[in-house]
């Protein structure tokens, strides 16, 4: 099979997706990145990072003015993370799908925080709610260079390329 023919064509999309510290504290970053892996999306970008507060202001700046903000954004601060890019068709729909609702309360089991969390400030995961916002996240949480331009090659097996 030639490599040309495994880009992702134009439809696809990136999300960020990112491990919260609770998520890495507990142990759960392996069971986290295998759920994207199984569904079949490709790992572009992947890092352990200590969040400044300016980056965790921003990130969550559409949030600014509610209740919870400054506890937010100590949560994130807490501990490491774990940043990553995915790809793939409808990545950050599906992404949210595997992530459950904000409210692990009342999130689906079988979910991320269906299955490991209790309270949405310790919701374990953060994924982008838009490709738009997907974009803006992955450009304010990686560099130039950070990247990986690649393709799986079982990509076939996956997509109808
Ligand atoms: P998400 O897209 O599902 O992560 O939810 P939002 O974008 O609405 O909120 C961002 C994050 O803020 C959530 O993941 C939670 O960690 C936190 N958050 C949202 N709503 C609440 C709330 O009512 N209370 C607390 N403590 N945290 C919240
Ligand atoms: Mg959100």
């Amino acid at each position: 099979i030639s490599s040309s023919r495994l880009t992702v064509n134009a439809a696809s999309e990136r999300s960020y997706i990112m491990i919260k510290p609770d998520g890495v504290q507990r142990g759960l970053v392996g069971d986290i990145i295998s759920r994207f892996e199984r569904k079949g999306f490709a790992l572009k970008g992947l890092k352990l990072f200590q969040t400044p507060q300016d980056l965790a202001e921003e990130h969550y700046s559409e949030l600014k003015e509610r209740p919870f903000f400054p506890a937010l954004v100590k949560y994130i601060v807490s501990g490491p993370v774990v940043c990553m890019v995915w790809e793939g068709p409808g990545v950050v729909a599906s992404a949210r799908k595997l992530i459950g609702a904000t409210n692990p309360l009342n999130a689906e089991p079988g979910t991320i925080r269906g299955d490991f969390a209790i309270v949405s400030g310790r919701n374990v995961v953060h994924g982008s709610d838009s490709p738009a916002n997907g974009e803006r996240e992955i450009a304010l949480w990686f560099k130039e260079g950070e990247l990986v331009d690649w393709e799986p090659t079982v990509l076939p097996w996956v997509l109808e390329l």
